[in-house]
């Protein structure tokens, strides 16, 4: 319509414009507002709409459903997909990018991703626990501090807690998905998922 088409007559060149599909659990209007999305031509595709509530089934099948027609040359973008166990489904469809809250809010929350899973910082077990927080992780928060004093801090609302462990699980979603690239182009991503789907239980 005029307002898709102002829009890519003003964006810059330098950046790039994304068509975002609707059309909530309904395969029939997802596909229709797909197809006319590309027939405007964005320089990516991206699903929005999804996650809002709707019952998981739901959004993984609309997530199989629509990842395969997107175009394979343009970027596929779900949109608001954080949780490691949806974004392993979506990256086996064929979605490649993501955007969500999921690792910083968890992390204000005190629920931490680890090598071996989801933790939780305020848990007894770790008032006199001097390891780090994760042993394999590079990020500031493992390599300065013990998971006692993290729980110190988040037990104290000291806001250092929140920026330590929102350090932490930021480092732990790119790290996770630089792995995840490489298990891709060693035609390992299915002993990736399987091994992922397991931690998080
Ligand atoms: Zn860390």
């Amino acid at each position: 319509d005029k307002n898709h088409e102002s829009c890519i007559m003003h964006h810059a060149s330098t950046q790039s414009l994304f068509g975002i599909i609707q059309g909530g659990i309904y395969k029939d209007l997802r596909k229709r507002s797909l197809e006319e999305l590309i027939e405007i031509g964005f320089d990516g595709y991206a699903t929005g709409g999804l996650s809002v509530g709707e019952p998981k089934g739901e959004m993984h099948e609309i997530i199989n459903f629509i990842a395969p027609l997107m175009p394979e040359d343009k970027p596929r973008y779900l949109m608001g997909i954080g949780d490691l166990k949806d974004m392993l489904i979506a990256v086996e469809a064929g979605f490649d990018m993501f955007d969500c809250v999921m690792p910083t809010r968890n992390a204000r929350n005190g629920t931490l991703f680890t090598s071996s899973g989801r933790i939780s910082i305020k848990r007894t077990e770790y008032k006199a626990d001097n390891s780090p927080l994760d042993e394999n992780c590079g990020c500031y928060a493992c390599r300065n501090f013990s998971k006692a004093y993290l729980r110190h801090l988040f037990l104290a609302k000291e806001i250092l807690s929140m920026r330590l462990n929102t350090i932490h699980n930021l480092y732990f979603y790119i790290d996770f998905f630089r792995k995840m690239r490489d298990a891709i182009k060693g035609k390992k991503f299915r002993e990736f998922r399987e091994k992922w789907e397991t931690l998080l239980q």
